[in-house]
């Protein structure tokens, strides 16, 4: 018999949107999704983990890995560089496990024109005020990257009407059920 290919759920959004928050939270309710972990050249915060977070690397070696097709989108946000691993996420569908990719909404048209079955989730905060302050308690940038991050925000959200679902992080349990329930709407479809 045929194995099923997994579905690929594509989440967005602003930085301090709550996108990484959500997503974990997602994971400890569907423990057999797949996160797939980006390259960046961007430094490690403080408790962020290689091969967990991120996989960190140096700009030689992140164009390197572009320069051998390695990776299935990639894009500069922020002044760094991000990129998805194209052989995990094939081989995660091909294998019949649903993936979560969290990129940019660059990354995101790129992973769309190539598998237009793909979901794209955005994840809005709920004011501009809330996203600043949510920006300032993670506390993981200066003053002038939180600038650049917040100056970003409305580019990235003038996009957020080219995706499939669009979330309001307001209420953060009330979120996590409103993505959690997306995710089980598509699952529901074939199981
Ligand atoms: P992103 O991954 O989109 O950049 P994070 O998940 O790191 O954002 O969240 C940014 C900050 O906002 C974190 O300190 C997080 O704990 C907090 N946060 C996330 N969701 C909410 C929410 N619904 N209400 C209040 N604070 C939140
Ligand atoms: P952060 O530096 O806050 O972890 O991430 C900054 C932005 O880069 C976020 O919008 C995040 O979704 C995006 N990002 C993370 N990984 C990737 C990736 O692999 N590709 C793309 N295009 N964007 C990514």
């Amino acid at each position: 018999m045929e194995r099923r290919r997994g579905h690929l759920f594509i989440i967005s959004g602003p930085s301090g949107a709550g996108k990484s928050t959500l997503r974990k939270k997602l994971l400890e309710r569907f423990p057999d999704l797949v996160y797939s972990v980006s390259y960046t050249t961007r430094l490690p915060r403080p408790g962020e983990r290689e091969g967990w977070d991120y996989r960190f690397v140096d700009e030689d070696k992140f164009r390197k890995l572009l320069r051998e097709g390695k990776f299935l989108e990639w894009a500069q946000v922020h002044g760094n560089l991000y990129g998805t691993n194209r052989e995990d996420v094939e081989k995660a569908l091909e294998d019949g496990c649903d993936v979560i990719l969290e990129i940019d909404v660059q990354g995101a048209s790129q992973v769309k024109k190539q598998m237009p079955e793909s979901v794209l989730i955005f994840v809005m905060p709920p004011s501009e005020t809330a996203l600043e302050e949510r920006l300032l308690s993670r506390g993981s940038e200066a003053p002038e990257a939180i600038k650049v991050r917040l100056d970003n925000a409305q580019k990235e959200i003038a996009s957020a009407a080219t995706y499939d679902h669009i979330i309001v992080n307001d209420d953060i349990n009330k979120a996590v059920d409103k993505l959690a329930s997306i995710i089980a709407q598509y699952r529901k479809h074939e199981r």
